[in-house]
């Protein structure tokens, strides 16, 4: 078992992929955020499933690396949040979100963003202040800026969690509980959260069609986030079938590649535009 690990840690397989290791591409995205062009912000549109309405966006972070194209925030996040890096990522994300949600409100077309928080940012004291500031300064109203946090961020430090989630949404700030379903936390402590949406995580979603447990998995969510008074929100929805199942189970809102994938933000205002015109 002792030499397994040694050769486990001794052994970086991305060394051998020719790709560059974890401490050279954190040194990257430190530069990507000096640039314009390399970090950007993708909208993908949220989908009031009663009216079909336009209800939202979720903003999600592109990086283009310039050698190795565009990476998953799959991989650079949790990397980035390993860091202190994480803050200057997530401000650069909530000033771009801002300044977009300002614009479009500004030409008559207030929409609804929301943002992905990390662990280091919501366990930050400093958070609320820093966000009501820029929000101010940008005179974008409350409403149009949204939180999303998962469970296993708020578990992290439940206390502290607690502390950050009730200041911002005392400030006004419509918060999300992303990824449900995933974490481990139980109703009665879900019930103390000061949140407004429940994302069910879309496996969940993608197993529905499939699979009748998951349905009933999907049906007890939408069951418990409104018992909980929330608005409940299905990710990952990509079929018209996949529609049908989550308005029959009395689903609020659906995002996914069946509605849009995420786009930059001027696609967006035109994807909006046809949308409406349908
Ligand atoms: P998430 O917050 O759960 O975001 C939803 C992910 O599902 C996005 O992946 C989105 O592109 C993808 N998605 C949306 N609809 C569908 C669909 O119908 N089918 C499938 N298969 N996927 C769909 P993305 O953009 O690659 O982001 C992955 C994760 O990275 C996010 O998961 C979030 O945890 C994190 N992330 C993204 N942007 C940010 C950010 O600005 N800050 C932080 N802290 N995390 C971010
Ligand atoms: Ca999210
Ligand atoms: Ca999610
Ligand atoms: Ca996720």
């Amino acid at each position: 078992a002792k030499e397994g690990y040694r050769s486990q840690l001794l052994y970086d397989p991305s060394v051998e992929r020719g790709v560059p290791n974890r401490l050279a591409l954190l040194g990257d995205l430190r530069r990507a955020l000096d640039t314009d062009d390399q970090i950007t912000l993708h909208y993908q549109p949220k989908i009031d499933l009663r009216t079909g309405d336009l209800a939202g966006a979720e903003a999600l972070i592109r990086w283009q690396h310039p050698d190795l194209g565009r990476m998953a925030p799959d991989t650079f996040i949790p990397m980035a949040e390993s860091t202190t890096l994480i803050h200057a990522l997530t401000t650069r994300v909530l000033e771009t979100a801002v300044r977009d949600a300002t614009r479009w409100a500004a030409a008559g077309w207030p929409v609804p963003v929301a943002v992905n928080l990390s662990t280091r940012c919501l366990l930050d004291p400093a958070l609320p202040g820093r966000i009501l500031g820029l929000i101010e300064r940008a005179g974008l109203p409350v409403s149009l800026l949204q939180l999303e946090v998962t469970e296993s961020m708020v578990m992290a430090d439940p206390i502290r969690a607690q502390l950050t989630l009730r200041e911002l949404h005392e400030a006004g700030f419509h918060l999300a509980i992303d990824d449900f379903g995933t974490g481990h936390s139980s109703m009665a402590y879900l019930q103390k959260l000061p949140v407004d949406e429940l994302k069910i995580d879309r496996s969940f979603i993608r197993e529905m069609a499939a699979e009748q447990a998951s349905c009933v998995l999907v049906r007890t969510a939408v069951t418990l986030g409104h018992n909980l008074g929330l608005s409940v929100v299905a990710e990952g929805v990509e079929t018209e079938d996949d529609v049908a199942t989550l308005r029959n189970l009395g689903c609020d809102i659906a995002q996914g590649y069946h509605f849009a994938r995420p786009m930059p933000a001027d696609e967006f205002r035109d994807w909006q535009t046809a949308w409406t015109a349908e």
